[in-house]
């Protein structure tokens, strides 16, 4: 599904550059789950941001779905995004202004979906997360956990092919920590969603299938 070779980042400094990440080659298949780690400042962040097509790389190539991202039209990419991939933040990234619905329904105005269409979407996603007595809320009258449920549910919507998501327990309690962990082996290995995920926690990596270190901007 995804296929980096050579990718680099760096930003200009001065007369020179300074790399975050450096000549990256990893493939991840359809169907895995990935957590990516490393210190403070080693580049996860970047790399997830590039793979979420949020970022552009510097050097190298990005195939996904075996097409060169690089290569794409804006339209194309944008249509790549709103069709296979979902993105869930560590603060969440809510709409304060949007109801928990109105939150989870967003993608899907993006994406042209009739009025019934949505509603059953939105329905079903309340009802799989257990949210329905809390979709007239709003996010600030929710937990940390209940609002990232919610951003999961608004990246879920469209039925993407791969979540990435970044330190998506980061400001949650461990038990909080560890349902949220629970519903993305869940989506992994019943819906067969694949998961790419930065962490700094073992314990979280312990979900997943497979972890990816970086060092200095380099995979080791
Ligand atoms: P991590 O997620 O591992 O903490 P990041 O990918 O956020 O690492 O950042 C890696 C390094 O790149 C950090 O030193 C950060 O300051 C630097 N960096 C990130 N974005 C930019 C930018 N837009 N301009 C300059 N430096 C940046
Ligand atoms: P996170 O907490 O998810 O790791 P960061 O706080 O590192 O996010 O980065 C947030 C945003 O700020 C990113 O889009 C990144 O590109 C940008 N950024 C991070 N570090 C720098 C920097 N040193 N200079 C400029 N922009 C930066």
């Amino acid at each position: 599904m995804i296929e980096l070779n050579q990718i680099s980042k760096y930003y200009p400094t001065g007369f020179g550059k300074t790399y975050v990440l450096r000549q990256i080659d990893l493939s991840i298949k359809q169907g895995e789950f990935v957590s990516i780690m490393g210190p403070s400042g080693s580049g996860k962040s970047t790399l997830l941001h590039i793979l979420g097509l949020l970022e552009e790389p510097s050097e190298g190539e990005y195939k996904f779905d075996g097409q060169p991202v690089q290569k794409l039209s804006e339209k194309k990419r944008t249509e790549l995004h709103r069709t296979r991939i979902g993105f869930v933040f560590q603060a969440y990234h809510l709409i304060d202004e949007l109801t928990v619905y109105e939150n989870i329904e967003t993608p899907l105005l993006y994406k042209g979906l009739g009025g019934s269409e949505r509603k059953s979407r939105v329905a079903e996603l309340l009802d799989r997360f257990n949210m329905v007595a809390k979709k007239d809320l709003f996010p600030a009258q929710l937990s940390g956990g209940q609002q990232q449920l919610v951003g999961i549910a608004r990246a879920l919507a469209h039925n993407p092919a791969v979540i990435f998501a970044d330190e998506p327990t980061g400001n949650l309690h461990s038990d909080q920590a560890h349902d949220i962990m629970a519903l993305f082996r869940e989506l992994n290995q019943r819906d067969g969603v694949t998961i790419v995920q930065v962490t700094h926690s073992e314990v979280n990596a312990e979900y997943g299938s497979r972890v990816i270190r970086l060092k200095d901007g380099w995979l080791v």
